[in-house]
């Protein structure tokens, strides 16, 4: 698999799937959710609220994913996962790694061959930028998947400095 650093806005992505760092309610939010929806358009969030009403009534669980189509984004599917909420006293890094495992597994079951992944829970969730791209990357090597291509898509010059140390520092994969 290749792995590629790309700083910018993951909307604009043209790859199969563009993974959304969703919260649990599936009804949209701030941050990547926020612009996927505005710039993807309302079909998006009608299929979510379908998946509410049929197979996520408590909603979506930290961890897992599940997939929509793009709606007027570049790529054919947006894949939702929710990942965990940082906390200081517990690690909560299974529930991470999770989110980007169980995403491969999603792109795997639609054939997507490329993807593109958010720093997940980075955001308002509070990770630390330079933990969460380790976690981020040494999952993604680890997950035996048939995707070609993970773009990671980092927002600002910071985020892409962090994920370029953590493959810097990790085993090849
Ligand atoms: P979470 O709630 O999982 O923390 P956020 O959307 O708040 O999710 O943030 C996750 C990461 O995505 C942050 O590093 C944020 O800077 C980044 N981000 C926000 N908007 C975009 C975008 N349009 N494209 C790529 N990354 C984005």
């Amino acid at each position: 698999m290749e792995i590629k650093l790309i700083q910018g806005d993951i909307t604009g992505q043209d790859v199969d799937a563009v993974v959304n760092a969703a919260n649990s309610s599936l009804l949209g939010g701030g941050g990547v959710d926020g612009a996927i929806h505005r710039r993807g358009g309302p079909e998006i969030l009608q299929e979510c609220r379908a998946l509410r009403a049929s197979r996520y009534g408590r909603g979506l669980p930290t961890g897992q994913a599940v997939a929509t189509t793009a709606g007027r984004l570049p790529a054919r599917w947006v894949i939702h996962t929710v990942g965990p909420v940082h906390s200081a006293s517990e690690d909560r890094s299974e529930q991470l790694a999770s989110c980007y495992r169980e995403s491969l597994r999603v792109a795997d079951e639609l054939g997507a061959e490329t993807v593109a992944f958010p720093a997940i829970s980075t955001g308002v969730y509070g990770w630390p930028m330079d933990d969460g791209a380790r976690v981020a990357l040494s999952t993604v090597r680890g997950t035996p998947t048939s995707v070609a291509e993970v773009r990671f898509v980092l927002f600002d010059a910071a985020a892409y400095a962090a994920f370029e140390r953590a493959l810097g520092e990790a085993p090849p994969g």
